[in-house]
């Protein structure tokens, strides 16, 4: 494939038999695994190759058999900041994670993770705990990501997509940004402290700026006081985005054990500001960690024992207590976001 063909998650793959294959494939999936077909558009973005789905088959067969390992790696979540300028209800609001780990992304640790990173990895997502924007790297961080032949994807709450940031972000060899917002401008002041309207035409004026082929899209985290709200979104951005994710809150509160979750067998490796690798980016303290790369390798990390060891809390325990806490909003109107 070219540079040019590889930035797009709509690219040529889609439109063959193949491309609506993994997604025929993806929506049963989803349907088997959350409830819902919702995930198949997410799973597509970071799933292209069919070598990908394959491995992914092999992943749930796994897990369904409860063997504490996976066939292979197929994408990776990277976190430029541990840092937010917002404090939503819904996220890092509840939580302390003050001196948790480095602020900022080494960059040196970031090319390492990206130049060692299985080549079974066809993805990268920039997200997790913090705003992805304030590292001022992110621009370089995702023409690495793209120069390595990989999709680089960007998920940010918006609000510092603007000026300069964005100019740079937008002539970025960027595949997908993903704005997470809230349903309305109601919920928006309530749950995030943001201007709603503000955000949207944020993404308006990068939607005039951005490479054809890099995709928008929104996030929305659903909870009790927005589910019945959900559909204004589609409403107000239908034209500006092309898919709409909807994922329920996840809530690390209560107590209770639990007997297994899938996440740690999507393939996806999430590697935090500190250097640590784990399966699943509600992993705050590094509990799930297979392993650090500021003192291994990625490969020595994936072929030590780390990976055994995380998966087999999950079929054999004790459940790390961070997963025996970890509840998300159930409702008859939401797809699933933890297998169980
Ligand atoms: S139980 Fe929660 S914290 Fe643990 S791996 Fe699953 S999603 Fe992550």
């Amino acid at each position: 494939m070219t540079r040019e063909k590889d930035r797009s998650p709509r690219g040529p793959t889609e439109r063959t038999l193949v491309g609506a294959a993994l997604r025929a494939g993806y929506r049963a999936a989803s349907r088997l695994l959350y409830g819902r077909g919702d995930y198949a558009d997410w799973a597509y973005e970071r799933m292209q190759r069919p070598a990908s789905a394959v491995a992914m088959a092999g992943n749930m067969a796994l897990r369904a058999a409860r063997v504490p390992r996976v066939t292979s790696f197929v994408s990776m979540a990277i976190e430029p900041a541990f840092q937010c300028n917002l404090r939503c209800r819904t996220c890092r609001g509840r939580y302390d994670m003050e001196g948790l780990r480095p602020k900022l992304m080494p960059w040196e640790l970031f090319r390492r993770a990206v130049d060692e990173a299985p080549p079974s990895v066809e993805s990268v997502v920039f997200a997790m705990a913090g705003e992805p924007l304030l590292n001022p790297r992110l621009p370089e961080m995702i023409d690495h990501v793209a120069a390595s032949g990989r999709r680089a994807l960007l998920v940010t709450n918006g609000t510092l997509l603007d000026g300069e940031v964005a100019d740079r972000v937008a002539r970025s060899r960027l595949s997908v940004l993903t704005m997470s917002v809230e349903t309305d401008a109601e919920m928006a002041r309530q749950v995030r402290g943001v201007d709603h309207e503000e955000l949207r035409r944020k993404l308006e004026r990068f939607a005039a700026r951005k490479h054809p082929l890099t995709a928008l899209k929104l996030s929305v985290v659903a909870h009790p006081e927005n589910e019945h709200r959900l559909g204004r979104l589609w409403e107000e951005f239908a034209g500006l985005v092309e898919d709409i994710k909807v994922s329920p809150c996840i809530s690390l509160e209560e107590a209770g054990s639990r007997t297994t979750c899938t996440e740690p067998w999507r393939g996806n490796l999430c590697v935090f500001t500190s250097g640590d690798v784990t399966p699943c980016c509600f992993d705050l303290r590094g509990d799930l960690s297979f392993g650090n790369l500021n003192d291994r390798r990625f490969d020595e990390i994936l072929a030590g024992p780390g990976v055994t060891r995380v998966l087999s809390m999950f079929t054999s325990g004790p459940m790390a207590d961070r997963c025996a806490r970890c509840h998300q909003f159930l409702s008859p109107h939401l797809p699933r976001r933890i297998s169980r």
